[in-house]
Protein backbone atom coordinates (compact mmCIF):
# COMPACT_ATOMS: atom_id res chain seq x y z
CA UNK A 1 0.00 0.00 0.00
CA UNK A 2 2.75 2.53 0.95
CA UNK A 3 4.89 1.62 -2.10
CA UNK A 4 1.89 2.14 -4.33
CA UNK A 5 1.39 5.86 -2.47
CA UNK A 6 4.96 6.56 -3.11
CA UNK A 7 4.37 5.29 -6.58
CA UNK A 8 1.37 8.20 -7.14
CA UNK A 9 3.34 10.72 -4.71
CA UNK A 10 6.27 10.04 -7.40
CA UNK A 11 4.86 10.20 -10.35
CA UNK A 12 2.82 13.33 -9.02
CA UNK A 13 6.04 15.29 -8.18
CA UNK A 14 7.88 13.93 -11.66
CA UNK A 15 4.70 16.29 -13.30
CA UNK A 16 4.88 19.39 -10.88
CA UNK A 17 8.52 19.25 -11.39
CA UNK A 18 8.02 19.54 -15.13
CA UNK A 19 5.29 21.67 -14.99
CA UNK A 20 7.53 23.86 -12.85
CA UNK A 21 10.83 24.17 -14.51
CA UNK A 22 10.89 27.43 -16.77
CA UNK A 23 12.31 27.78 -19.85
CA UNK A 24 15.61 28.41 -20.59
CA UNK A 25 16.07 31.16 -23.23
CA UNK A 26 19.37 32.03 -24.40
CA UNK A 27 20.45 35.63 -25.18
CA UNK A 28 23.14 36.43 -27.54
CA UNK A 29 24.65 39.35 -27.81
CA UNK A 30 25.43 40.22 -31.54
CA UNK A 31 28.86 41.56 -32.62
CA UNK A 32 31.56 42.30 -30.06
CA UNK A 33 35.16 42.50 -29.57
CA UNK A 34 36.98 43.31 -33.24
CA UNK A 35 33.69 43.22 -34.82
CA UNK A 36 31.40 46.44 -33.51
CA UNK A 37 29.03 45.70 -36.16
CA UNK A 38 27.11 48.58 -37.85
CA UNK A 39 27.73 52.33 -36.65
CA UNK A 40 24.53 54.48 -35.48
CA UNK A 41 24.08 58.30 -36.87
CA UNK A 42 25.92 59.34 -33.89
CA UNK A 43 28.89 56.71 -34.31
CA UNK A 44 27.75 54.35 -31.53
CA UNK A 45 28.86 50.94 -32.19
CA UNK A 46 26.22 48.33 -32.83
CA UNK A 47 27.56 45.88 -30.03
CA UNK A 48 26.88 48.42 -27.78
CA UNK A 49 23.33 48.91 -28.32
CA UNK A 50 23.09 45.22 -28.26
CA UNK A 51 24.91 44.81 -24.88
CA UNK A 52 22.34 47.54 -23.22
CA UNK A 53 19.41 45.78 -24.50
CA UNK A 54 20.11 42.57 -24.33
CA UNK A 55 20.89 43.52 -20.57
CA UNK A 56 17.18 45.00 -19.82
CA UNK A 57 15.89 41.77 -21.65
CA UNK A 58 17.43 39.43 -19.28
CA UNK A 59 16.11 41.14 -16.44
CA UNK A 60 12.75 41.49 -18.04
CA UNK A 61 13.08 37.72 -18.65
CA UNK A 62 14.51 36.81 -15.05
CA UNK A 63 11.53 38.99 -13.49
CA UNK A 64 9.02 37.22 -15.27
CA UNK A 65 10.44 33.92 -13.91
CA UNK A 66 12.13 32.75 -17.07
CA UNK A 67 15.56 31.23 -16.70
CA UNK A 68 18.39 32.82 -18.95
CA UNK A 69 21.65 31.68 -20.85
CA UNK A 70 23.65 34.89 -21.76
CA UNK A 71 25.50 34.44 -24.42
CA UNK A 72 28.45 37.22 -25.31
CA UNK A 73 27.58 39.01 -23.12
CA UNK A 74 31.58 40.36 -22.24
CA UNK A 75 31.82 40.42 -26.63
CA UNK A 76 34.60 37.48 -26.40
CA UNK A 77 33.15 35.35 -28.62
CA UNK A 78 34.32 35.95 -32.13
CA UNK A 79 32.91 32.67 -34.21
CA UNK A 80 29.43 32.69 -35.28
CA UNK A 81 29.27 29.03 -34.50
CA UNK A 82 30.29 29.58 -30.87
CA UNK A 83 27.36 31.16 -30.45
CA UNK A 84 24.61 28.48 -30.67
CA UNK A 85 26.83 25.78 -29.10
CA UNK A 86 27.42 28.04 -26.07
CA UNK A 87 22.96 27.86 -25.99
CA UNK A 88 23.23 24.38 -25.83
CA UNK A 89 20.78 22.58 -23.10
CA UNK A 90 18.60 25.88 -23.50
CA UNK A 91 15.04 25.90 -24.85
CA UNK A 92 15.39 28.65 -26.84
CA UNK A 93 17.58 30.89 -28.88
CA UNK A 94 17.32 34.65 -29.50
CA UNK A 95 20.01 36.77 -30.98
CA UNK A 96 19.89 40.98 -30.56
CA UNK A 97 21.00 42.89 -33.20
CA UNK A 98 20.19 46.52 -34.09
CA UNK A 99 20.11 47.57 -37.87
CA UNK A 100 21.85 49.55 -40.59
CA UNK A 101 20.79 50.03 -44.48
CA UNK A 102 22.89 49.71 -47.62
CA UNK A 103 25.86 52.57 -48.70
CA UNK A 104 23.26 53.69 -51.16
CA UNK A 105 20.73 55.32 -48.64
CA UNK A 106 23.06 56.86 -46.67
CA UNK A 107 23.65 60.54 -46.48
CA UNK A 108 26.33 62.61 -44.59
CA UNK A 109 25.86 64.91 -41.29
CA UNK A 110 28.02 66.28 -38.63
CA UNK A 111 27.65 65.43 -34.85
CA UNK A 112 29.36 66.86 -32.49
CA UNK A 113 32.56 67.68 -35.16
CA UNK A 114 32.47 64.20 -36.36
CA UNK A 115 31.00 63.48 -40.24
CA UNK A 116 28.98 60.64 -40.50
CA UNK A 117 26.36 59.43 -42.16
CA UNK A 118 22.60 58.96 -41.33
CA UNK A 119 19.30 57.63 -43.38
CA UNK A 120 15.65 59.11 -43.46
CA UNK A 121 14.44 55.90 -45.72
CA UNK A 122 14.03 52.75 -42.87
CA UNK A 123 13.10 52.43 -39.38
CA UNK A 124 11.20 49.96 -37.39
CA UNK A 125 12.08 46.62 -35.74
CA UNK A 126 12.16 43.39 -37.90
CA UNK A 127 12.19 39.37 -36.81
CA UNK A 128 13.82 36.86 -38.81
CA UNK A 129 14.34 32.61 -38.90
CA UNK A 130 15.56 30.39 -41.20
CA UNK A 131 13.63 27.86 -42.70
CA UNK A 132 17.00 25.76 -42.07
CA UNK A 133 16.88 25.80 -38.72
CA UNK A 134 15.78 22.40 -37.20
CA UNK A 135 12.82 22.97 -35.82
CA UNK A 136 11.29 25.83 -38.03
CA UNK A 137 7.79 25.80 -36.89
CA UNK A 138 8.35 26.62 -33.13
CA UNK A 139 11.61 29.79 -34.35
CA UNK A 140 8.24 31.49 -36.74
CA UNK A 141 5.29 30.56 -34.30
CA UNK A 142 7.67 32.32 -31.11
CA UNK A 143 8.90 35.18 -34.13
CA UNK A 144 5.34 35.56 -34.96
CA UNK A 145 4.28 35.88 -31.25
CA UNK A 146 7.29 38.02 -30.22
CA UNK A 147 6.02 40.53 -33.64
CA UNK A 148 2.52 40.18 -31.85
CA UNK A 149 3.34 41.90 -28.62
CA UNK A 150 5.45 44.05 -30.41
CA UNK A 151 2.93 45.54 -32.19
CA UNK A 152 0.47 45.61 -29.01
CA UNK A 153 3.09 47.66 -27.14
CA UNK A 154 3.00 50.43 -30.05
CA UNK A 155 5.83 49.53 -31.93
CA UNK A 156 5.82 49.59 -35.89
CA UNK A 157 8.08 46.59 -37.97
CA UNK A 158 10.02 47.98 -40.85
CA UNK A 159 8.63 47.22 -44.32
CA UNK A 160 11.83 47.51 -45.45
CA UNK A 161 13.01 43.88 -45.83
CA UNK A 162 10.78 42.80 -47.99
CA UNK A 163 12.91 44.79 -50.52
CA UNK A 164 15.55 41.43 -49.58
CA UNK A 165 13.96 38.67 -47.76
CA UNK A 166 10.81 36.33 -48.59
CA UNK A 167 8.19 37.04 -46.02
CA UNK A 168 7.44 34.71 -43.02
CA UNK A 169 4.86 36.66 -41.25
CA UNK A 170 5.19 40.48 -42.49
CA UNK A 171 2.22 41.89 -40.82
CA UNK A 172 3.78 41.08 -37.30
CA UNK A 173 7.75 41.82 -39.02
CA UNK A 174 8.76 38.27 -39.63
CA UNK A 175 11.10 37.74 -42.40
CA UNK A 176 13.14 34.43 -44.04
CA UNK A 177 16.88 34.79 -43.41
CA UNK A 178 17.71 30.99 -44.23
CA UNK A 179 21.79 30.97 -44.52
CA UNK A 180 22.26 33.27 -40.89
CA UNK A 181 24.63 30.79 -39.25
CA UNK A 182 23.23 31.42 -36.11
CA UNK A 183 19.71 30.35 -36.91
CA UNK A 184 20.35 27.31 -38.67
CA UNK A 185 24.07 25.53 -37.14
CA UNK A 186 21.75 25.33 -33.81
CA UNK A 187 19.95 22.39 -32.22
CA UNK A 188 16.95 25.07 -30.65
CA UNK A 189 14.44 27.01 -32.09
CA UNK A 190 16.17 30.61 -32.95
CA UNK A 191 15.30 33.54 -33.85
CA UNK A 192 17.49 36.79 -34.92
CA UNK A 193 15.87 40.17 -33.45
CA UNK A 194 16.86 43.48 -34.61
CA UNK A 195 15.53 46.02 -32.08
CA UNK A 196 15.99 49.19 -34.88
CA UNK A 197 17.67 50.67 -37.11
CA UNK A 198 20.39 53.53 -35.59
CA UNK A 199 21.17 55.37 -38.67
CA UNK A 200 17.86 56.65 -38.30
CA UNK A 201 18.67 59.91 -36.77
CA UNK A 202 15.64 59.96 -34.53
CA UNK A 203 14.74 56.05 -33.98
CA UNK A 204 18.90 55.77 -32.24
CA UNK A 205 17.28 58.15 -29.63
CA UNK A 206 14.44 56.06 -29.06
CA UNK A 207 16.20 53.28 -29.18
CA UNK A 208 18.35 54.41 -26.32
CA UNK A 209 15.89 55.40 -24.17
CA UNK A 210 15.73 53.15 -21.09
CA UNK A 211 11.63 53.13 -20.79
CA UNK A 212 11.43 52.35 -24.19
CA UNK A 213 13.80 49.58 -23.81
CA UNK A 214 12.00 48.46 -21.05
CA UNK A 215 8.61 48.00 -22.76
CA UNK A 216 10.23 46.38 -25.75
CA UNK A 217 11.90 43.64 -23.48
CA UNK A 218 8.53 43.58 -21.79
CA UNK A 219 6.77 42.55 -25.35
CA UNK A 220 9.88 39.82 -26.55
CA UNK A 221 9.45 38.74 -23.10
CA UNK A 222 5.61 37.91 -22.98
CA UNK A 223 5.92 36.50 -26.85
CA UNK A 224 8.40 34.12 -26.39
CA UNK A 225 7.24 32.79 -22.66
CA UNK A 226 3.68 32.44 -24.74
CA UNK A 227 4.78 30.83 -27.58
CA UNK A 228 7.16 28.40 -25.02
CA UNK A 229 4.32 27.58 -23.26
CA UNK A 230 1.84 26.83 -26.37
CA UNK A 231 4.21 24.37 -27.57
CA UNK A 232 5.11 23.00 -24.16
CA UNK A 233 8.22 22.05 -25.70
CA UNK A 234 11.37 21.95 -23.32
CA UNK A 235 14.39 20.34 -24.13
CA UNK A 236 15.63 19.40 -20.61
CA UNK A 237 12.47 17.34 -19.95
ZN1 LIG B 1 24.17 43.18 -36.28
Amino acid sequence: MSCKINFIFALFFRFTVAIAAPPLIAIDVGHGGVDGGATSARGRPEFAFNREFAGVLAGGMRERGLGVREVNFAGDIGSLIARPERAAGSDFFISIHHDSIGEAWLKPWVWEGRELTHTEVKRGYGIFVSAQNPDPETSLRCASSIGAMLRRAGFEPSTWHGRKHLAADAENGVWYYDNLVVLYRTTLPAVLFEAGVIKHREEELELADPERQARMADALATGIAGCLFVTGKSARE
